[in-house]
């Protein structure tokens, strides 16, 4: 996994803290010296980590300690900030369409064997999921094995591909390609560029010829993150070469050390838009740097939900809820606010990842976490009211096997998923009056251990 590790050390450099009442100079200097090691050791160049450390420095130093927040938190706070701002801030940047009617066209650079023709094609299938009709065009005219390729996976996802063989120059191969969709009246047009194993002039010239024959409304960058720091010198040269507007990361699956993901932007500018997750068609996913963020630091604290809910919901609906946690008297009244504020996210996977515990959650599981919620929300909407302030109803009271049996058959659902969310429930309310003491509710601001 990408910046395994990460954050085990980032942790043990935060509770370098654990005491300090506020956040100085001299107090932020050991932490951060391990944020800059951990870095460095997840392959992010020298340059930018400099950068970072000292826009982190400068962010921490000087920051309010609020009551019920250690100063190793907000400097948590502060690292999280900088490094979501490092990829570009909050939200996914994903292509932007033409609306004029004119084909959106999309230009894919990026070395030789990085995945291009590969994220081509995952691109491809990601825009026709979304409605749009989209053609290749094959433009790597030195290459007909890679002519060829992109034909196979044309082929294998259902996208036509347009190609001229290898007689004729890229920007043409590419210009007439652009003509056909309009012709045709074709939503997006894929370019897939010649490769090379190295950046050479020619390489450049011939991108910047393909991207003024077709007008390209976008120059991706595709950037393996395998190639770790080196990754930032390549975009930075072809940036400042071809301007591009964005890049994809791709083989993040795999064994890579994850530096790239936090040098493009920095180096460039441009938005990560997308990252490549293995070899299938489908394994491609907007790049969003706050999920990359809380991955990176692996810190799944209920002070980032906190925050996370206060962002996104009204402020007074937010403060009851760090209320309840902190007096630690959360029920399932609460736990359905909980549940409602995260479908008007939209992003309960997100939410889920901050919750204590569940950082390591992998897709699927938080598949399966997503629908084991829903499945709580109808169990809990046949609840009374009653029933759903005192949880314990359910379970120690002379009449907690009819009024399961009557939720059960209210909800449709199966004794079992009530069982199920009865644990669910009370470990989540283990954790919170665990985290309670230890932010210091009622019991006094005593602080972290
Ligand atoms: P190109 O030369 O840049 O067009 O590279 P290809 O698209 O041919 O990909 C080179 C190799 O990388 C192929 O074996 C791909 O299956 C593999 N590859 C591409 N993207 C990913 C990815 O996101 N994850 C993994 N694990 N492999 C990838």
């Amino acid at each position: 996994d990408a910046f395994g590790g990460m954050a085990e050390k980032l942790d043990k450099a935060f509770a370098l803290l654990d005491g300090a009442k506020s956040l100085n100079a001299e107090n932020v200097k050991a932490p951060l010296k391990d944020v800059r090691r951990a870095l460095l050791e997840a392959d992010v160049s020298l340059p930018v980590v400099r950068r970072f450390i000292a826009r982190c420095e400068a962010k921490a130093v000087g920051m309010k300690v609020t009551k019920g927040v250690e100063p190793g938190q907000m400097l948590v706070k502060a690292v999280a900030d900088e490094l979501c701002e490092l990829m570009g801030g909050v939200g996914a940047e994903g292509i932007k369409f033409r609306d004029d009617g004119e084909p959106t066209v999309i230009l894919m650079a990026g070395l030789q064997g990085v995945g291009k023709t590969t994220a081509c094609g995952k691109l491809s299938l990601a825009m026709r999921k979304q409605g749009k009709t989209v053609l290749l065009v094959a433009t790597d005219v030195y290459r007909p094995a890679a002519i060829d390729q992109l034909k196979t996976l044309g082929t294998q996802i259902g996208v036509p591909v347009f190609d001229m063989g290898v007689d004729a120059s890229p920007p043409e191969v590419a210009a007439r390609g652009v003509r056909k969709a309009k012709e045709e009246d074709i939503d997006v047009v894929i370019v897939d560029t010649a490769g090379r194993l190295n950046i050479d002039e020619k390489l450049m010239s011939e991108l910047k010829d393909t991207k003024l024959a077709t007008k390209a409304d976008e120059t991706l960058l595709v950037v393996d993150a395998m190639t770790g720091q080196e990754a930032a010198n390549l975009t930075a040269s072809f940036n400042e070469a071809v301007e591009i507007t964005g890049a994809i990361l791709t083989k993040m699956d795999g064994d890579t050390r994850g530096g790239a993901a936090l040098s493009v932007r920095e180096v460039s500018g441009k938005p990560i838009k997308f990252t490549g997750v293995g070899e299938k068609m489908d394994a491609l996913e907007p790049f969003y740097p706050e999920r990359m963020t809380s991955r990176i630091l692996g810190m799944g604290d209920i002070v980032s939900l906190v925050e996370k809910v206060q962002s996104e919901v009204k402020e007074a609906e937010a403060e009851k809820l760090k209320e309840k946690i902190l007096k630690a008297t959360f029920d399932f009244n609460d736990f359905v606010t909980q549940l409602e504020m995260m479908n008007n996210m939209g992003s309960m996977k997100q939410i889920m990842q901050m919750l204590p515990g569940t950082t390591k959650l992998s897709e699927s599981e938080m598949e399966a976490a997503e629908k084991s919620f829903k499945i709580a929300r109808s169990l809990i909407n046949s609840m009374t009211k009653e029933e759903r302030q005192f949880p314990d109803m359910l379970v120690a009271s002379t009449t907690a096997e009819s009024r399961r049996a009557r939720i059960v058959k209210g909800s449709g659902r199966t004794e079992a998923d009530l069982a199920q969310l009865i644990i669910m429930f009370g470990s989540m309310r283990g954790k919170m009056q665990q985290l309670s003491g230890e932010l210091g509710g009622e019991a006094g601001n005593v602080g972290l251990q």
